[in-house]
């Protein structure tokens, strides 16, 4: 295997080398996708290195499944990373190397101190007014007294003498940052040899990554002082940082759950595009400095500057996300969009794929242009290019795409289900209401299969609707008797997909409401 050293030695001096840190702890949350997001774009940007490393080192909270999601989709909003994924969990030696350097420099000491001491010393100090911080009861332990609780197997961590002073740095959004580490203490650092904490394994691998800028949200910067101070005990060159604004809900508070979806795999089942996903985040904290709004991951590349990072917190604003969502889905193919619309379809239940026996699974688990589907509740099979005709007359108006269940369902019912109150059209009396549906029969049976068009059907219509006078009257109870809802596309598109049939079948169930 390649020493970690030996790999990195192409590394051309300056070079810009990112990093995304996530705890496997959660679903991707927005917030971390926008991180991941603002350090891919830097590093592209700059010709450099963006790696993925799953900060797995917290055993108990870390799920292979949120691992998984934070993969699934960094891949799926098109975020791909340089190198293979570095796991915490696979590199406890180089840990285990670096803390015996503290210990033997005497910057980092073994604490026995139990929980309840700690919970003693904290009140008292704070009993006195105090800050509560480590008393350093363990800071000066002979190296025999050590020897004889480890020996004893007695609980310990690992506490680095952090030296009190004033910190100051350079955050590239922030400006001039300054901590005053006395009021720190003497801070965990490891569990043990092979089990660091979060400070110590993040300096340790953005050293040994050769991380140039760090790159994260604002919530870690009071971890950056001690970072700091670490990377100075250990001999490290400091990268530089740059904390990204805190992304905040609407109404102004912390984004979380109470404002609804907060991780990237929610919205992605809600049926938002990764184009609209990316293009929001880029948004969260950094703006063009133009009014321009549409942005694909390349031209994100090319625009994207530190300097139009905002410091100030960015705000959440869902109305934007469906804003975006209908235009990147006004932007797909038809063909496109019918592929991303039918597994909403099926897992809704409303169709089913059939498969021929020899082409079972369909390759990719996907649904593809020659599948053939089967509506659950009629039995009929449909085709691509009926699928693609259904959501076609929906695309100006799809926000997103899990809407097509509820906006498509009625070509997919054998009867529909709705009042007859839903027919009537201003104050129409039940007796015009049946006339007209007559009517409808009437004309509609006469007019050929072949002839079946839209154009068509509309010409004929609209010449009887000139003859009661007012549109609605005959339009209204039409459109809502193919489709049972009060809102919908147009009368003729729905009735030329639906087919002469079953537009007859459907305005001869209405009349019986009236009945
Ligand atoms: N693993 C840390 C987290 O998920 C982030 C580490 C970092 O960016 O420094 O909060």
């Amino acid at each position: 295997m390649m020493g970690i050293i030996e790999k990195f030695k192409f590394i051309k001096p300056g070079e810009v080398r990112t990093r995304f840190a996530p705890s496997p702890t959660g679903f991707l949350h927005i917030g971390s996708a926008r991180t991941a997001l603002f350090n891919y774009l830097f590093a592209k940007k700059n010709k450099g290195s963006f790696i993925l490393r799953i900060e797995d080192t917290d055993k108990e909270r870390s799920k292979p499944e949120f691992e998984q999601d934070i993969i699934e989709n960094l891949k799926w909003i098109g975020i791909e990373w340089d190198e293979d994924l570095y796991k915490q969990s696979e590199r406890e030696d180089i840990y285990t190397k670096y803390l015996k350097k503290l210990l033997e420099k005497d910057t980092a000491y073994y604490c026995f101190c139990s929980e309840e001491e700690l919970e003693d010393q904290k009140q008292e100090q704070m009993s006195r007014g105090l800050p509560a911080r480590y008393n350093q009861k363990c800071a000066q332990l002979s190296a025999e007294e050590v020897k004889k609780n480890l020996d004893a197997e007695k609980k310990a961590v690992m506490r680095f003498r952090t030296p009190a002073q004033k910190i100051v740095f350079n955050d590239l959004v922030r400006g001039k940052v300054e901590f005053d580490s006395s009021l720190m203490g003497d801070v965990v650092i490891a569990k043990d040899l092979t089990t660091p904490l979060y400070n110590f394994a993040v300096v340790v691998d953005d050293f040994e990554m050769k991380i140039s800028h760090v790159i994260r949200g604002e919530d870690l910067l009071p971890n950056t002082p001690i970072q700091i101070l670490l990377q100075k005990a250990l001999g490290f060159s400091q990268p530089e940082y740059a904390h990204l604004p805190l992304i905040l809900g609407s109404d102004k508070s912390k984004l979380s759950k109470r404002h609804g979806a907060v991780s990237v795999a929610e919205y992605k089942k809600q049926g938002y595009l990764s184009e609209t996903i990316i293009n929001f985040l880029a948004f969260l904290g950094w703006n063009p400095g133009t009014e321009r709004e549409i942005f694909s991951l390349a031209s994100l590349i090319k625009e994207f500057s530190m300097e139009r990072v905002q410091k100030g917190a960015a705000v959440f604003n869902i109305k934007r996300l469906d804003f975006l969502n209908g235009f990147y889905i006004r932007q797909k193919s038809p063909d496109k969009l019918t592929e991303l619309c039918i597994p909403y379809l099926v897992q809704e239940g409303l169709l089913e794929p059939v498969f021929k026996t020899e082409s079972y699974p369909p390759a990719y688990g996907g649904m593809s242009i020659s599948q053939k589907y089967r509506v659950v509740e009629t039995k009929e099979e449909v085709s691509f290019d009926y699928l693609k005709k259904v959501v076609a007359i929906y695309q100006e108006r799809l926000k997103k795409l899990s809407e097509i269940i509820e906006l498509t369902d009625l070509f997919f019912k054998d009867k529909l289900h709705y009042d007859k109150k839903l027919l009537k059209w201003k104050d129409m009396s039940d007796e015009e209401i049946k006339n007209v549906l007559d009517k409808l029969t009437e004309v509609l049976s006469e007019i050929k299969d072949a002839d079946w068009r839209k154009k068509n059907l509309e010409n004929i219509l609209m010449l009887e609707a000139e003859k009661i006078g007012d549109r609605g009257k005959i339009l209204w109870p039409l459109r809502t008797a193919l489709t049972g809802k009060k809102a919908s596309a147009g009368p003729f598109e729905i009735a030329e997909i639906l087919g002469k049939g079953k537009t007859l079948k459907r305005i001869k169930q209405a009349g019986g409401l009236i009945e």
